[in-house]
């Protein structure tokens, strides 16, 4: 066993891992950091749709990585930690006994596959998709000569995936469990529009059933269809699993750390454990949304990069007095040549959570004049809370700018900015860039948003 010492040891290369090593490098440059992780080559997890189509337009879809780190004088160890001593703070691969002073769990997450259809993972064609290069690569290599495909899930992961698999010319039927895709994310109405541009890409889409089994008709283990509860069967020569994914805590419980909510590692507002020498971070640590406060399944590379950042500025002491707040689950996603973006809460979660609000929506373009070649339709829908107007949610339909204006809305949510403080903003804009300084979609929405303040009595 080769004896290794650190002073700050991460579990985990991906998004979580990766920042908080960089950010613990940038805070504490005397300190000797460390990341373990399982495999040399780290896949960019949300690249991995692309590896399936054809929106890429190359052959070489190499879209792992394996780090910069080593420029910045991180050190990195390929291996899994399978053990940790906390009272001797020594921590275990197969190969070396790693001494720490500091440990930040970075683990991440595994796709959750519902108790009814566990038992089909063994079957020929049944696939999760999985943050792990030789997993992707062997369903892509299954996929390629198939026809006939079933993604199960319709959130983001399962709609980037159905809508690459029909990019290269395949059938492909898309099963939710819901009435419309992406529910969580977006309001019905702005799911419908993406709904539209799955059936243009000739992706059929099953909303109000689900699989309730997965079926190898020959005895053979072979998949060939799915049974909804309706009791339709539809055909498949390949499954794909996008029901969601689970802190992945196997360590975390075996070395006794407490967990929290829907079984993630628990932690305090600076990612701090019970042990206040060992953080965790990213999607194997429980979370809670940072407008309603209560726990959420929410993953992504977004959030686990700012609790990163969080961590990695907290680990010898407080150095920026903020802490992480809760996820406001920002993020993107392309349907089609349609951008989706999606930041807070929507409309109807806000209404569930008992919340007494007012949305402001508007419809513009994304250059000015609209004649200019290339301009595309942009919608932003504002939620704010009716009294105060706080905003508190929105959502963007537009074109590839659409990515970077969702993070303005974000910005706003976290900052509390209200509708009244957005009527005023000023806006960069320039015709070949943005929408027009009159027209610009943020504010008009956040403009109706108070004309339905002032119309309903806030
Ligand atoms: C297909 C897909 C598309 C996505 N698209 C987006 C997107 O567009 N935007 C977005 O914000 N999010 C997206 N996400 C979500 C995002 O990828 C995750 O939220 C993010 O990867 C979480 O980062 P993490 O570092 O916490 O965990 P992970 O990325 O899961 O990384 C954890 C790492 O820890 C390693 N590890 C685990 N246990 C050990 C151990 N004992 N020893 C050593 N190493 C260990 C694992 O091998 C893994 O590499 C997507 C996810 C998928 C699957």
């Amino acid at each position: 066993m080769q004896k290794v010492s650190c002073d700050i040891l991460v579990i985990g290369g991906g998004p979580a891992g990766g920042v908080s090593a960089v950010t613990a490098k940038m805070n504490y440059p005397q300190k000797e950091v460390l990341v373990v992780r399982e495999f040399k080559k780290q896949l960019v997890p949300c690249a991995i749709p692309y590896i399936f189509g054809d929106t890429l337009g190359c052959s070489d879809k190499d879209v792992a990585s394996c780090g910069s780190a080593v420029d910045m004088g991180i050190s990195t160890i390929i291996g899994k930690i399978e053990d940790i001593d906390f009272d001797n703070k020594v921590a275990l691969t197969q190969q070396e006994s790693i001494s720490f002073d500091k440990l930040i769990f970075a683990t991440g997450s595994k796709p959750f596959v519902h108790n009814s259809l566990r038992h089909s993972l063994v079957l020929e064609g049944v696939f999760t998709v999985d943050k792990n290069k030789e997993h992707i690569d062997k369903s892509k290599a299954y996929i390629e000569d198939k026809e006939n495909i079933v993604v199960v899930g319709t959130g983001f992961i399962g709609i980037e995936m159905a809508m690459e698999l029909a990019s290269s010319g395949k059938k492909i039927t898309v099963i939710g469990g819901s009435e419309h895709i992406l529910k969580g994310a977006f309001d019905s109405e702005i799911a419908a529009q993406a709904e539209e541009i799955l059936l243009e890409a000739k992706v059929e889409f099953i909303g109000s059933d689900r699989v309730i089994e997965i079926i190898d008709k020959n005895g053979d283990n072979i998949v060939n269809a799915v049974q909804l509860k309706s009791g339709k069967v539809v055909d498949a020569e390949v499954v794909i699993l996008a029901t969601g994914y689970k802190p992945n805590t196997e360590l975390a419980q075996k070395v006794g750390i407490s967990l929290g909510h829907y079984g993630g590692i628990w932690v305090d507002e600076y990612m701090r454990t019970e042990n206040h020498d060992v953080f965790a971070v990213g999607d194997c640590s429980a979370r809670r949304a940072f407008i309603t406060k209560v726990p959420s399944k929410v993953m992504l590379a977004s959030t686990s990069a700012s609790e990163g950042r969080v961590a990695g500025s907290s680990l010898y002491g407080l150095e920026y007095i903020k802490g992480f707040s809760g996820t406001i689950a920002i993020f993107s996603t392309m349907i089609g040549k349609t951008a989706f973006s999606s930041a807070g809460v929507t409309e109807d979660e806000a209404s569930e959570a008992g919340m007494d609000v007012v949305v402001g929506t508007f419809s513009g373009m994304n250059r000015h004049p609209a004649t200019i070649p290339g301009a595309q339709k942009q919608f932003v829908k504002i939620v704010a809370t009716r009294h105060g107007g706080q905003i508190i949610g929105g959502q963007i339909v537009g074109g590839n700018e659409t990515g970077e204006m969702i993070n303005i809305i974000g910005l706003m949510i976290e900052n509390s900015q209200s509708v009244y403080n957005v009527m005023s903003m000023q806006v960069a804009t320039q015709p070949m860039l943005t929408a027009a300084p009159t027209n610009y979609p943020i504010v008009m929405a956040s403009i109706m948003a108070m004309k339905q303040i002032e119309k309903q009595g806030g």
